[in-house]
């Protein structure tokens, strides 16, 4: 058809309406790439003040003028016109494809796919952002897993062009293909991986950030640690990043790799000590450092 795009020789038609599920650091990230792209959204999140916050600042990353330097308002009515925030299951599951990006938890995951997936039309497609579970073990119970696969975008969403593709055991290869082409209407570039806990990115950077939380568990000084990080060629240090990822997603992360490569992985008091003294991160203003 007219909007088919080709992508590797198949023709796919272009995604028209995306659901992201979530509306903390990634859903956002996501739902704004997706309006950028003049893909209408429907965002929801289980906190009504985070996803009327969210939609917000959805609207204002979506509609930023990097010449002004500041939200072009014609483009904010616009957007605002693309982007719904609800959480009435019949609209969100009315949708091409639907992104979860809610809590590192395989249950609070799969509870939510069991609720959806039933209203889902029969071609559309399902991803999980997750940072580190099987897409396997997040299949179970679904009624069609052939559609069913990982879209994992990295944090900040409108910086980083990577975008994994994860392929579980019962994913469809068109499924594959559809999704790495929709990753690539976003403008982002798509690599497929296949399945295992923390998929590629995460098998490298989570033991990175594990043994630098375990350094400063041992007394050694933070901005030490990420001064050095930094001098040999790193963007930001490891616990920086900590804060920006968010204490609770480390944690959650942290215990799935723990689970995985016991004989690699150890966790690090200090990130549990952090977090229940209620330091999760840029996200509420004081994670390893403060953000006043
Ligand atoms: P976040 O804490 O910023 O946001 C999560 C949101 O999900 C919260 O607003 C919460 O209210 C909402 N939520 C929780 N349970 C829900 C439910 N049942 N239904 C609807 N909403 C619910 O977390 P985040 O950093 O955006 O992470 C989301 C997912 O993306 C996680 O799986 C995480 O591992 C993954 N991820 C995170 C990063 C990162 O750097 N933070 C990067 C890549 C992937």
């Amino acid at each position: 058809t007219d909007r088919a795009k080709k992508t590797g020789g198949t023709v796919h038609e272009p995604i028209a309406t995306a659901t992201v599920i979530g509306a903390g650091i990634m859903g956002q990230g996501i739902a704004a790439a997706n309006l950028k792209r003049g893909v209408a959204v429907r965002l929801s999140d289980a906190q009504p003040e985070a996803l009327a916050a969210g939609v917000a600042s959805v609207v204002r990353e979506a509609s930023y003028n990097k010449k002004t330097k500041a939200a072009d308002l014609e483009l904010a009515l616009h957007n605002a016109a693309l982007i719904a925030g609800t959480n009435d299951s019949t609209q969100l599951a009315a949708a091409d494809v639907v992104i979860e990006a809610v809590i590192e938890a395989a249950d609070v995951k799969r509870s939510l796919f069991a609720q959806l997936e039933p209203l889902l039309r029969p071609d559309a497609l399902l991803a999980s952002n997750t940072s580190t579970i099987p897409i396997t073990t997040l299949a179970h119970g679904l009624e069609r897993p052939e559609l069913f696969c990982g879209l994992h975008f990295f944090n900040p969403v409108r910086k980083m062009p990577l975008v994994e593709v994860i392929r579980g055991k019962q994913t469809s290869e068109a499924t594959v293909e559809r999704m790495a082409a929709y990753a690539r209407q976003l403008g982002k570039t798509p690599v497929v991986v296949n399945d295992g806990p923390g998929f590629l990115v995460n098998r490298l950077l989570l033991p990175y950030m594990n043994e630098a939380a375990l350094l400063a568990s041992e007394g050694v000084p933070f901005k030490l640690i990420d001064k050095a990080a930094k001098g040999f060629g790193m963007p930001m240090g490891p616990l920086e990043l900590h804060d920006v990822v968010g204490l609770d997603t480390c944690v959650h992360a942290g215990r799935v790799m723990q689970a995985a490569f016991s004989d690699r992985v150890t966790g690090a008091p200090i990130l549990e000590r952090l977090l229940a003294a209620g330091r999760k991160g840029q996200k509420n203003g004081a994670g390893f450092y403060d953000y006043p």
